[in-house]
């Protein structure tokens, strides 16, 4: 019924003069999301976007829900200059549109069209209560606005509005590179990383044979249920190899502190792959004081290798609420599949959850720290998930 989905953006006219690439990025954002639907033209005007539909409003309006920078959509009706067409247009909106209590908004911007604003509202208001003895207006608290527009294409019809993710446009923000595992916290973590606009690169530990062929393809999967809202639907996965550190790890004389070196041998790794990659920050799932790897002391210790900044944007999040989160977006039920990560495979009995600094430099002090983190590196596998 609805040849057109209008589209709305908010943010993005904020940023002034980046306007246009923030704008160019959304639309190519938009194409790739909807790659596999038929569909018309998409056109940009005035600060919206119209997208053509085929028989198919309702599919492609669910898709853009998923599309960061996009704050809502509506099916839109369009009709000739014609009062009595757009009073039958409006009349097919009316029966489409739940609700007891109605108003009519008007705009022209086409002046030459004889009717003004206030009157079009009117004698559309005293159609609607002719025909639908169900309704009656209420311009406070209107359960629905049947909007119209009166532009120099045609009459422009709508009064469902759909909520969209909101956020910017993934990709606006610059590169980021996530710490995948295979846990529920990290493709979280990337999600709202790109909700402002981060475009993503993952970055997997992998200790092949300690963890399975079937972990990593978890990890791969994750990678894949974020790809669509990455910018143009593409994901890059590093697989890096890491058995050599677990490895070592089990070698030193400071059981408690294997974590804390574990992960400070990933942050060093990470911040090498950035600076190659032209990534700008690192990104993880750390939650303050979930485990003895994300006490503020563990942070702090783990932070130290690093000068590039480490996003964080679960710190704040309970558990209960990360998972919400994870079954919104569809990776929960990946998450959860059981199989092992390089964490829980070698967890000491008792980790420190306040490394000493010093403590740790004297454990790393009986390792080859440069060696293995360029055998690391150089091992390395790159994977491209996405259309
Ligand atoms: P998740 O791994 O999703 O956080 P978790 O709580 O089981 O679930 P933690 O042990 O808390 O995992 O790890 C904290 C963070 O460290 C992760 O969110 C992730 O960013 C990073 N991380 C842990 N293990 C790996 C790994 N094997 N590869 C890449 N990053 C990892
Ligand atoms: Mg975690």
């Amino acid at each position: 019924m609805y040849p057109l989905l209008l589209v709305r953006y908010g943010e993005l006219s904020l940023k002034g003069r980046n306007r246009k690439t923030f704008e160019d990025l959304l639309l190519s954002n938009m194409r790739a999301r909807l790659v596999d639907l038929p569909h018309g033209r998409i056109t940009k005007t005035f600060g919206r976007i119209y997208l053509e539909t085929k028989d198919n409003w309702a599919e492609l309006a669910q898709r853009l829900q998923g599309v960061f920078g996009i704050v809502s959509v509506s099916p839109v009706l369009r009709r000739s200059l014609d009062i009595e067409e757009i009073k039958e247009g409006a009349s097919l909106i009316i029966q489409d549109t739940p609700g007891r209590t109605f108003k009519v908004e008007a705009r022209r911007p086409n002046k030459s069209f004889p009717l003004t604003s206030p009157e079009i509202c009117q004698s559309l208001g005293g159609h609607i209560l002719r025909n639908f003895s169900h309704l009656t207006v209420d311009v406070h608290r209107p359960d629905f606005v049947l909007n119209v527009e009166i532009r120099q294409e045609g009459a422009f019809l709508y009064s469902q509005v759909f909520p969209c993710l909101g956020g910017l446009p993934a990709g606006s923000s610059g590169k980021g590179l996530l710490l995948l595992s295979g846990g529920i916290d990290s493709p979280v973590a990337g999600f709202l990383s790109m909700k402002r606009g981060v475009s993503l690169e993952g970055l997997h530990f992998y200790s092949y044979p300690f963890t399975s062929e079937r972990s990593k393809a978890k990890v791969v999967e994750l990678a894949s249920l974020l790809a669509p809202y990455n910018a143009r639907g593409k994901f890059k996965l590093w697989i890096a190899y890491f058995t050599e550190i677990q490895k070592a790890l089990q070698q030193i004389s400071y059981d408690a502190l294997s974590i804390t070196l574990m992960r400070r041998f990933m942050l060093r790794i990470a911040t090498q792959l950035a600076e190659r990659e032209k990534a700008l920050a690192l990104i993880t799932g750390d939650s303050l004081g979930q485990v003895a790897s994300q006490t503020m002391e563990s942070i702090h210790v783990i932070n130290a290798v690093t000068t590039t900044p480490v996003f964080r944007p679960l710190i704040g999040l309970d558990k209960q609420e990360i998972i919400d989160l994870a079954v919104k977006i569809g990776t929960y039920e990946t998450s959860i599949l059981p199989y092992e990560d390089c964490c829980t495979v070698f967890v000491p009995s008792n980790p420190a959850t306040k490394p000493k600094l010093d403590q740790v430099l004297k454990a790393e002090s009986e390792l080859d720290v440069d060696g293995l983190i360029a055998e690391a590196l150089a091992k390395t596998e790159l994977l491209v998930v996405g259309p």
